[in-house]
């Protein structure tokens, strides 16, 4: 029998895990002729979600569980849960029912139809506001822009991987992590479903802007170096813009014999190569920062426990 894993990143959502359980174990218990396993990844919940999660372990022992030391951040929770999961196939979904789970035996069917990464696209996004729609649309455009992979447009984690994509998700053990984007790099067959996104059942959404900002820049410099070639790309025109203001100078003193407002080119140029400058070194900066994080190869995330048993890191 075929196992599945639905993996399930979990930071605060004690509202919503009964809700959530109930639908996903109507499903589960629908589609007989799979084994199943639940795994939630707690990202050190400050509520009661660890509480929760156990006392569903406790009446169903398709439920297990991957407990962090601490808040690692939703893309950490889903390398640690694909790293922990034993299914055959691996489905990814939000704990607030954003994504619904009715849509699970569709994804199977075409999983078994031999496809290797199901991944659903949002018709409508209810309960988002114009700003968020807007600003992840123009997101994808600036990503798939800078890049040869194909980028799937309106597509967030909610996906069934096969085990094979696990695996290779697996190897990637970077630490600024953007799984949009590794999801594309990956390649195999590929299948979208179409769905109506749902409001979120309960609680919170952890988002804000500052969060979402810090994730598009992450994406985009994990994913590609081109932001580094701006500075190339600046430097021609700029010497070039140069070249002619230096040769207009020289003809000007030659022929007309006046001296120049030397003070105000002056200014003018230290503004404009300053301002230049900074960017820059701000866009180099943020590579430099990546290289840093990377080469301290620490461990992506720490388990607290897996399913009641202390992780001792050994
Ligand atoms: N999440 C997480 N760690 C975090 C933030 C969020 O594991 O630091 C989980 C959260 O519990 C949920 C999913 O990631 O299952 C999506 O979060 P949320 O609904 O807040 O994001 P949105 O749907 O608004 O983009
Ligand atoms: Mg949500």
């Amino acid at each position: 029998m075929k196992k599945i894993t639905i993996l399930v990143p979990a930071y605060n959502e004690e509202e919503a895990l009964p809700f959530l359980y109930e639908r996903v174990s109507k499903i589960m218990n629908e589609m007989k002729d799979y084994e199943f396993e639940l795994l939630f990844v707690n990202d050190g919940s400050k509520d009661n979600t660890i509480e929760e999660i156990k006392s569903l372990r406790k009446n169903d022992e398709r439920v297990s569980y991957v407990d962090f030391s601490r808040n690692f951040g939703k893309e950490t929770a889903m390398i640690a849960g694909l790293d922990y999961s034993k299914g055959d196939c691996v489905i990814i979904m939000d704990a607030d029912l954003q994504d619904p789970p009715e849509l699970i035996p569709q994804m199977v069917k075409l999983w078994e139809q031999g496809y290797d990464d199901v991944y659903a696209k949002r018709k409508s996004r209810a309960g988002e506001t114009w700003l968020k729609k807007f600003t992840s649309k123009m997101y994808y455009k600036v990503l798939q822009s800078l890049t040869r992979v194909e980028i799937q447009k309106d597509t967030g984690d909610f996906r069934l991987l096969d085990r094979r994509c696990v695996n290779a998700l697996k190897k990637m053990r970077e630490t600024g992590r953007c799984s949009k984007s590794m999801f594309s790099w990956i390649g195999y067959n590929k299948k979208e479903i179409l769905y109506d996104r749902d409001p979120r059942i309960a609680g919170k959404t952890k988002w804000n802007y500052k969060k979402l900002i810090d994730l598009a820049i992450d994406g985009i410099t994990a994913f590609t170096t081109s932001p580094l070639r701006i500075s190339t790309y600046l430097s021609i025109p700029t010497f070039l813009a140069l070249f002619i203001y230096f040769i207009y100078i020289i003809v000007k003193c030659c022929t007309q014999h006046v001296a120049i407002e030397a003070f105000q080119a002056v200014i003018l140029l230290i503004l404009f190569f300053s301002g230049i400058q900074i960017i820059l070194i701000g866009i180099m900066g943020e590579y430099l920062g990546r290289i840093f994080n990377e080469s301290k190869h620490r461990p992506l995330y720490l388990v607290n426990e897996y399913n009641g048993e202390k992780e001792m890191n050994k």
